[in-house]
């Protein structure tokens, strides 16, 4: 039983990670513009783990992952099926905010990578939902998201085996008729892939 005040292991090993990035200077030129260096919230035993692409001027500022209108939007689909931001783990692939929302360049994605990995190896997750293509690529590489989106996917990753659900990125779907529709379809099917999951095991 964890006394009060006695953090967890995960919760160190998050933090770790984070003065890492710090003390390896990664990406000096988004360190420079940005605000905050914006890691990963929620529950760190949490069974699904959602990875955006990075954070953009409302999490830069507040220093914490989907804040602004796509996170509203995400926060909305928990609600759908029965859960709440406490409930997972929510984080991006770029942890520094890009200048004016640019896309996030490659080389810039290369090297948070090494550290996405090691936050989902601390949380150790059942499911990875990627929110859109800059987290998918890596996942999933050489997919089209239009093909492959609400399609889980088994995949081996570090010692294990984790199921990728790629979905839409909130924030393209935010004002996308017919694409907010579909990910809010493919966003429903979560809990019933977290019942096959633990079925399975
Ligand atoms: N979009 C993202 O991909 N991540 C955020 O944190 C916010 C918006």
């Amino acid at each position: 039983m964890q006394k009060a005040g006695q953090k967890s292991n995960k919760t160190t090993s998050l933090a770790q990670i984070k003065a890492d990035i710090k003390a390896k200077n990664i990406c000096p030129d988004l360190a420079k513009t940005a605000t905050n260096l914006v890691m990963g919230v929620g529950n760190p035993d949490a069974q699904i783990v959602f990875i955006g692409e990075a954070p953009g001027k409302n999490e830069d500022l507040q220093g914490e992952p989907f804040v602004g209108a796509a996170g509203k939007f995400l926060d909305e689909m928990l609600g759908l099926v029965g859960m709440k931001r406490g409930d997972v783990y929510i984080t991006n692939i770029v942890k520094y905010r890009p200048p004016n929302n640019r896309d996030p360049l490659p080389p810039e994605k290369e090297a948070f990578w090494p550290y996405l990995l090691q936050e989902i190896n601390v949380i150790k997750p059942k499911i990875i939902a990627t929110l859109g293509r800059h987290s998918m690529e890596y996942f999933l590489p050489d997919m089209r998201i239009s093909q492959i989106h609400g399609q889980p996917k088994r995949i081996g990753l570090g010692d294990g085996k984790v199921v990728i659900l790629p979905l839409f990125h909130p924030a393209a779907a935010l004002y996308n008729g017919s694409m907010r529709e579909t990910l809010i379809e493919d966003f429903q099917t979560v809990p019933k892939i977290i019942e096959l999951i633990n079925n399975d095991n």
